[in-house]
C-alpha cells in the first residue's frame, strides 16, 4: 500500500511543478535595489547631527523654544517630511504629514505634570492602499535621570538612528509609488513608558487601521558592546514574540525581514531573536503586539551601555554619552536598507492567505494536504495572477527551509476550481507548513501557518 501511495502523491506534485514557475522568491526586484542604492550616508549623518543639535528631545522638554527640545525636533521632522511630501513624484498618491497630540501625566508615572505631547505620522499612501505597513522610531531622549528634561541628551543612536531610517524612507518613497500604504510613526514618550506608541497602537485598533506589519527601529547604529569590547558591524537583531504555541505572526515577519536582507543586503546578517525584547528593556513594538498587530523590533546586535541613557561626561578616562561620533554610519545605512527592502517588498506583495489549514489532519496517513482561500482582488473575485509558495520546516527548526525536501516543487499556481490545495508525501507530523501568496511580479507576502 505504501509503495503505491507515494508515487501517486509524487505524480500530483510533478503535475504541479510542470506548470510554468511564475515566481522566483530569491530574485531581486531592480526597483527595490534601485531604491536601496539611494540611501545616502551623507543624508543619514546630517539628520543625526541635526537631531543632536536640539540638545534634548526629552518628552517633557520645551515645546516652545525654536532651537531646543521636543517641540523644535518635531517641527524639524515635520518640515523635512512636509517638503518631501510637497515634492512627491507626480502620479504618486500625495504623502500626508499629520501631527498628533496625546495627554501624559494623568496616571502619574514618569511625569511631573499633565501635558499634551506631540508626535508625527507620515502617510505614504499606496496605489491600492487597502493595507498598511508601519515603520516606527522614537523621537525622545533621556539621560541617567529619566525626569531630567533639560540636560544634554543627544540620543544619536537611541533613537536618532531609527529616526534617520524613517526620514530616508520618507525621502525615497516619496518618489516611488507602491501598492500598499507605508506609515512612518515618529513617536514620543518612549523613555517615559512607551506612552506615544501605546496611544498610537490603541488609535490604530480603534480606527481599524489595516496594519499588516510593524517594524520598530530602536537603536540600529551602534556596533560596540561595552564591557566585552565585541565589535559586530554585520549583524542586526530582529526581536519577535510568541504569544501562543510555538510560532507567531511576528516571527513570520522577522523571518521575512531576514529573507529580504539575504537578497538585498547580503553583507548584513539578520539574527532572529525569539524574544519580545532584551532583559529589563522594552520598546515601542510592545503595545502594537498587545493590540494584536504583527510587530517586531529591529535593534543593533551589540549594545554600548556607556552611550545609552547616559549623562554626557568623561569619568575615570571613559567617555559617556550617546553622541553622533559613536554611530557607525555604514552599519546604520545597511540597516536602513534592510527596512526599506522588507517594506517595499511587502508593499507590493499580496496579503497573507486566509484559512490555511491541514485538510487531512484527522487522517492517519503520511501525506499532507494543505488548503487555503485564494487571494481576492478588489471586486472580491479570486486574483488569478497570484501564485502560492509552500514553506516547511521541521518542528525544532527556527526558520523555513530554503526548498521543500525530496525535490518537491513549492509553487502552486491559481486553480481555476477556486479551491487552493497542495498535496505532498511529507508527513504532517514531522513538519510545520505554511503558504504564502506571490504577486505576478514575484513579491512574496507574509506566510500563513497551516494548522
Ligand atoms: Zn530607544
Amino acid at each position: 500500500m505504501m509503495k503505491r501511495l507515494i508515487p501517486l502523491a509524487l505524480a500530483i506534485v510533478v503535475a504541479a511543478s510542470c506548470q510554468t514557475r511564475q515566481t522566483d522568491s530569491t530574485a531581486a526586484d531592480p526597483a527595490i535595489s534601485g531604491a536601496l542604492a539611494q540611501v545616502s550616508i551623507d543624508s543619514v549623518r546630517s539628520y543625526i547631527d541635526d537631531l543632536v543639535a536640539f540638545h534634548t528631545r526629552h518628552t517633557l522638554s520645551t515645546q516652545t523654544n525654536p532651537d531646543r527640545g521636543l517641540g523644535a525636533a518635531v517641527s524639524y521632522l515635520e518640515r523635512k517630511c512636509g517638503r518631501w511630501a510637497q515634492n512627491a513624484a507626480p502620479g504618486r498618491p500625495k504623502p500626508r504629514v499629520d501631527r498628533i497630540y496625546y495627554t501624559v501625566g494623568e496616571n502619574g508615572g514618569r511625569y511631573d505634570r499633565v501635558t499634551q505631547v506631540p508626535e508625527l505620522m507620515v502617510t505614504l499612501p499606496g496605489t491600492d492602499g487597502s493595507r498598511e505597513l508601519i515603520l516606527m522610531a522614537h523621537i525622545d531622549t533621556r539621560v541617567l535621570d529619566v525626569m531630567d528634561s533639560t540636560a544634554f541628551a543627544p540620543g544619536a543612536d537611541d533613537d536618532g538612528s531609527g529616526l534617520a531610517c524613517l526620514l530616508e524612507t520618507v525621502r525615497i518613497l516619496s518618489q516611488i509609488p507602491l501598492e500598499q500604504t507605508v506609515k512612518c510613526l515618529f513617536v514620543s514618550g518612549e523613555e517615559q513608558g512607551l506612552d506615544g506608541s501605546r496611544y498610537l497602537a490603541s488609535l490604530a485598533r480603534r480606527e481599524g487601521w489595516p496594519v499588516q506589519a510593524v517594524l520598530s527601529n530602536d537603536m540600529i547604529g551602534n556596533v560596540r558592546a561595552s564591557g566585552t569590547e565585541l565589535i559586530e558591524d554585520h549583524k542586526v537583531r530582529v526581536f519577535s514574540e510568541t504569544r501562543t504555541g510555538e510560532d507567531s505572526d511576528s516571527r513570520q515577519l522577522a523571518r521575512y525581514i531576514k529573507e529580504m536582507a539575504s537578497i538585498y543586503v547580503p553583507e548584513q546578517e539578520v539574527v532572529l531573536n525569539y524574544r519580545s525584547d532584551r532583559y529589563r528593556r522594552g520598546g515601542d513594538q510592545r503595545y502594537f503586539q498587545q493590540e494584536g498587530f504583527t510587530a517586531v523590533r529591529v535593534c543593533e546586535y551589540c549594545e554600548d551601555y556607556e552611550r545609552t541613557h547616559q549623562d554626557v561626561r568623561t569619568e575615570d578616562g571613559v567617555d559617556y554619552g550617546d553622541l553622533a561620533s559613536y554611530v557607525d554610519f555604514p552599519y546604520l545605512v545597511r540597516n536602513i536598507k534592510i527596512n526599506l527592502a522588507a517594506v517595499m517588498s511587502l508593499a507590493n506583495a499580496p496579503e497573507k492567505p486566509a484559512n490555511a489549514r491541514i485538510a487531512n489532519a484527522n487522517d492517519l496517513d503520511n501525506n499532507t494536504i494543505l488548503v487555503w482561500d485564494p487571494i481576492r482582488g478588489k471586486g472580491g473575485q479570486p486574483d488569478t495572477s497570484v501564485s502560492y509558495q509552500i514553506l516547511c520546516r521541521e518542528t525544532s527548526q527556527a526558520e523555513w527551509l530554503p526548498a521543500l525536501p525530496m525535490g518537491l516543487s513549492d509553487t502552486v499556481p491559481y486553480s481555476a476550481s477556486g479551491r487552493m490545495e497542495f498535496s505532498c508525501p511529507l508527513s504532517k507530523d514531522n513538519y510545520y507548513f505554511a503558504v504564502r501568496a506571490v504577486s505576478a511580479d514575484g513579491h512574496p507576502g507574509l506566510p500563513a501557518l497551516a494548522q
